[in-house]
């Protein structure tokens, strides 16, 4: 595409956007009685009109049918996460069996751990990101002591080479032949928090596999991001937030991915709970865990219906778009056109005031732009906010910006960039 440093051609493209009827259905945050510039989906997704609709029906139901909603009312709260399997799985690429909605996402990180992390004495090393999400980070180091081995040894760490600024896949892959003889798995972030590199699972999976290692993948910052093709890809297995690119609001709803080889592997260990014991008996409360095929095998808990109530209103709202495919074209020319601006400012002050550290190349990244301000990077970050542009910040002078297909508009971005233009203005008069 051939951008344009002009509101007027931000404007051409939001009136040519076939998306652009989808922003309505979401409550913008107001910023002095305007829409603020919310380029802050990464961390936590926009609420959508209908949300509030889907959780009163629900409490409706509860208050008029009380117990009996489990099982009557238009959505009956026994199958109310199977109207959520659909929309989950297309996002992800995975059949429906292989798809779960429950819990959060340590908290699966941590049960799908117990199933594919079953370390011996020869293979018990974990390949990840270096500098992946802290929690993933805690999570893995705390289950490789669970199982009595010293995370120093155990976990291997990839770090770009010297000199570069995000990860090779050539590298990774070479990391995991190195290894392949002690290597019990290879866990992944679909898209790094911190760079907004996104990696290739594919080639990931495969190495990994060719190692004899499980593949894992953390989707927090890739599922409704990006599209994804798990179950093509042959990954073992996966989990995911909803709270960013899925909308869900704060602690909203996970989900995991298993892949169908393993559905009826009942020798895989696994961490039980009424709710994945096979649905025909479940009820007869009898002893002995037999589990329910495929990734629903590893639910735990009754349905937070409440929480899966919301959910449900960002899936419908994923649903109409005509799928992630609609919604990544627009995602690119989004993520494209901040790029261009933010090199523009960085031409006319004749040096890179601000150096984006995400992959250049569209395929290598999804919506986020991980931009590294050179300068007095916390007063940029704070003229951004007093003017309505609502990023985030990550120590020590990096804000991420993530223009979203489904309620950002090229018009957001524009003006997003002059804010930044502005900031860069008052910082050489020594404004800032
Ligand atoms: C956002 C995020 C988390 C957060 O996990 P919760 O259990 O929802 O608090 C974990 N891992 C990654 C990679 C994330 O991006």
């Amino acid at each position: 595409m051939n951008y344009q440093n002009s509101l007027v051609f931000a404007l051409e493209q939001d009136t040519h956007d076939e998306l652009r009827d989808f922003r309505s259905r979401f409550l913008i945050p107001q910023h002095h009685g305007a829409d603020a510039i919310y380029l802050c989906g990464n961390s936590l997704g926009l609420q959508p009109v209908s949300a509030a609709k889907h959780i009163t029906d629900q409490l409706s139901n509860w208050q008029n049918l009380a117990v009996e909603g489990w099982f009557q009312g238009d959505d009956p709260w026994l199958d109310y996460h199977k109207q959520l399997l659909p929309s989950i799985s297309r996002i992800v690429g995975a059949q429906e069996n292989e798809v779960a909605v429950m819990n959060s996402l340590t908290v699966n990180l941590h049960l799908l751990m117990v199933s594919f992390y079953k370390p011996n004495s020869k293979r018990f090393k974990i390949i990840m990101e270096g500098g992946a999400f802290p929690s993933d980070q805690y999570a893995m180091e705390s289950q490789v002591r669970f199982h009595g081995f010293d995370p120093k040894e155990a976990i291997i760490e990839l770090f770009p080479r010297e000199g570069e600024l995000t990860l090779r896949t050539e590298d990774i892959i070479q990391k995991i032949n190195e290894h392949a003889h002690e290597l019990a798995l290879v866990l992944f972030g679909g898209i790094n928090y911190y760079t907004g590199q996104l990696f290739d699972m594919e080639a990931i999976a495969d190495a990994a596999h060719q190692a004899s290692a499980y593949a894992g993948f953390d989707l927090a910052h890739a599922s409704g991001n990006v599209p994804l093709k798990l179950h093509d890809w042959g990954a073992d297995f996966a989990c995911w937030c909803s709270y960013k690119y899925m909308n869900s609001g704060p602690g909203g709803i996970s989900g995991i991915f298993v892949h169908e080889k393993h559905s009826t592997n009942n020798d895989l260990d696994r961490f039980a709970g009424w709710w994945g014991y096979r649905e025909d008996k479940r009820f007869l409360m009898a002893p002995g865990f037999d589990a329910a095929k495929g990734a629903a095998g590893w639910q735990v808990s009754t349905s937070p219906i409440l929480l899966m109530a919301l959910f449900k209103a960002s899936m419908v709202i994923f649903d109409d778009t005509g799928g992630i495919d609609t919604l990544r074209a627009k995602s690119m020319a989004l993520t494209g056109y901040m790029e261009f601006l933010i090199n523009e400012i960085n031409k006319e002050r004749g040096e890179d005031v601000f150096k984006i550290i995400t992959p250049a190349n569209p395929r290598e990244r999804g919506c986020q732009l991980s931009v590294v301000c050179r300068q007095n990077a916390k007063a940029v970050f704070k003229y951004l906010a007093d003017n309505g542009v609502i990023g985030d910040w990550r120590e020590p002078d990096v804000i991420r910006l993530s223009p979203v297909p489904l309620y950002n508009t090229f018009q957001d971005v524009y003006r997003a960039a002059q804010q930044l233009a502005a900031a860069t203005n008052n910082l050489q008069y020594g404004l800032l």
